[in-house]
């Protein structure tokens, strides 16, 4: 398997904080060390990571734990400088459910928000937000006040600005894209 040194550098640093949180004492860390580390693909816009276990395991079965799970996968979009904040916080939440905490319950909530960094654990809608608009494909512009928002589809003519009453225009984001 081929290792990724970005992916590797931010298990690092998530196994490091790991470590020094108290909520994770009873927890055994090591296994997470050689966990496959892969990424989501590139366009995906509504899965930020994923923890997947193997075939045929019972996300209920209560020995759940590290050696069940074939791979944790982050989003390449959140491995930019500008996102690691957020992507040690994916990795951590990915990290909890490979630990054995399979859903979203109330124990897996308590040991998530004692994650240290927390406006990491708040950038997930602006991340969202980046996502949609980076496979945006067109702006839908208010001729008139200038509101506008970036679309994978075309408005053509179906849609008033709220404030304006007027009709929006489409404007292709075509060109910034190939640029970026
Ligand atoms: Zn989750
Ligand atoms: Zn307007």
């Amino acid at each position: 398997m081929v290792v990724d040194p970005t992916l590797e550098l931010l298990r690092y640093r998530v196994l490091a904080t790991m470590a020094s949180m108290e909520s994770l004492d009873s927890e055994n860390l090591t296994p997470l060390a050689d966990i496959p580390l892969g990424k989501l693909r590139v366009d995906a816009t509504r899965l930020h990571a994923v923890c997947r276990y193997h075939k045929g395991v019972q996300k209920s079965d209560p020995s759940l734990g590290p050696n069940d799970v074939r791979k944790v996968a982050v989003h390449p979009v959140a491995l930019a400088p500008e996102w690691e904040r957020y992507a040690e916080f994916l990795l951590f939440h990915e990290f909890l459910h490979a630990l054995g905490h399979a859903g979203h319950d109330r124990i897996f909530r308590k040991l998530e928000a004692d994650w240290p960094d927390y406006e990491a654990t708040q950038m997930g809608e602006t991340f969202g937000t980046h996502l949609r608009e980076r496979n945006a494909k067109w702006r839908w512009l208010c001729p008139q006040c200038g509101w506008n928002t970036a679309r994978s589809v075309k408005s053509r003519g179906r849609y008033l600005c709220r404030g304006c009453r007027v009709k929006l225009v489409d404007e292709s984001l075509e060109l910034t894209i190939s640029t970026s």
